[in-house]
């Protein structure tokens, strides 16, 4: 059992134990009879993930092709692939996800094809099982249209699949955004020629996700256990966030939404620092390989106009606390991380958080309806 901040145990697993069966079986008691059931908000959760069964394919058989050496996170996707039970409630977008979420006191959860997603299978299949996804993702949001809202799934290594996936998954399908499991063979869509796809974000109105994948090629998190959430995957979304800032893309796309979860990575912590070391990587020469970028604003700013977190994995008050006074509380959204790190006594903990009604609300509720264009009330 693990001590926790708050100093409760719990014996909740860490996402790569296989010890989930107890959770898997459909009409098990629920044990949060504390979860107020009459509260004045819903609770969305809005980074709870998904696969189906052609994705998981197409990952074990590159994986096992032996082509893609040095992906980490492919190999992360074929580790997944051999876990049952977690592989049940990934793949379950009906009465198993429901229970859980009735179980815990969720009223919707908004889905994301998990990690590492599309963007690890063989070159070239990528967009067409992101279509696949899409389409899933929203025939499930149809049949529950008041339990599920979902992300669009793309392959930012094909840019113009993508933008044409984005524009028909957010237009044709109705999806609420888009879901990027960071890097992809160690690439990120600060460099140039990404950009098309950050302009049909921006023109959709889509929000992007950026969410955690292990580190490309990272021997060095392996070997101590880190590749996943203690080091590898906040280190990853890091980079990610702040290539982006630094890339100029929130000048040149000032309407581009991007959202990050565990509470922004913990990059909220820095932002002081952040601004006073802004000359480290603000109009230098040719990083990226690109032109001198000088960026409009400190770096703080596009923290607090561009920028969204999640509280996934985080149910910590004091550090949701920080974050919803330094960043704004209409900047803080909550998320569980089902299946990864489901709780049946979290949200209970958020309803016990000493944060005013109204903060309570944008928290839970109002911040990812507006973020995600989700229906409203
Ligand atoms: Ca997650």
């Amino acid at each position: 059992m693990a001590k926790l901040a708050d100093g409760s145990e719990k014996g909740l697993k860490g996402h790569f134990e296989e010890d989930f069966s107890h959770r898997t079986r459909i009409g098990l008691a629920p044990r949060s009879g504390f979860i107020d059931r009459n509260a004045p908000y819903k609770r969305i959760a809005t980074e709870e993930a998904w696969t189906f069964p052609a994705l998981v394919k197409a990952q074990v058989e590159y994986l096992e092709s032996g082509q893609a050496a040095g992906d980490d996170s492919l190999k992360m996707a074929g580790m997944f692939a051999k876990m049952p039970s977690l592989q049940a409630m990934l793949q379950d977008l009906g009465d198993l996800r429901l229970a859980h979420m009735d179980e815990f006191g969720i009223d919707r959860q908004l889905l994301l094809l998990t990690a590492p997603g599309v963007q690890v299978v063989r070159p070239g299949e990528g967009t067409a099982l992101a279509r696949e996804a899409n389409d899933i993702a929203a025939e499930a949001c149809a049949r529950h249209p008041d339990r599920f809202s979902a992300l669009a799934a793309f392959d930012p290594r094909d840019v113009t699949g993508s933008v044409k996936e984005i524009e028909r998954a957010t237009g044709t399908l109705k999806l609420n955004g888009a879901v990027l499991n960071s890097h992809f063979q160690g690439r990120y869509i600060d460099e140039e020629e990404y950009f098309p796809i950050l302009e049909a974000l921006e023109a959709t109105d889509a929000a992007l996700y950026i969410h955690p994948t292990a580190p490309f090629n990272a021997p060095h998190y392996e070997t101590r256990g880190f590749f996943g959430a203690l080091a590898g995957f906040p280190h990853d979304v890091w980079l990610h966030t702040m290539g982006l800032v630094f890339s100029g893309a929130f000048d040149r796309f000032p309407k581009l939404k991007l959202v990050i979860g565990h509470l922004g990575e913990g990059l909220p912590v820095h932002l002081y620092r952040f601004d006073w070391m802004q000359g480290n990587a603000d109009g230098r020469q040719h990083l990226r390989g690109g032109a001198q970028v000088k960026l409009k604003h400190p770096v703080s700013h596009y923290f607090k106009t561009n920028i969204w977190i999640t509280t996934s994995g985080c149910a910590w008050e004091p550090a949701i606390r920080f974050c919803i006074d330094v960043m704004g509380p209409e900047r803080v959204l909550y998320a569980m991380d089902y299946p990864y790190q489901q709780s049946s006594d979290e949200v209970a903990a958020y309803d016990r958080m000493k944060l005013t009604p109204d903060e309570k609300k944008l928290l839970m509720q109002d911040n990812a309806e507006r973020v995600f264009n989700l229906p409203r009330g």
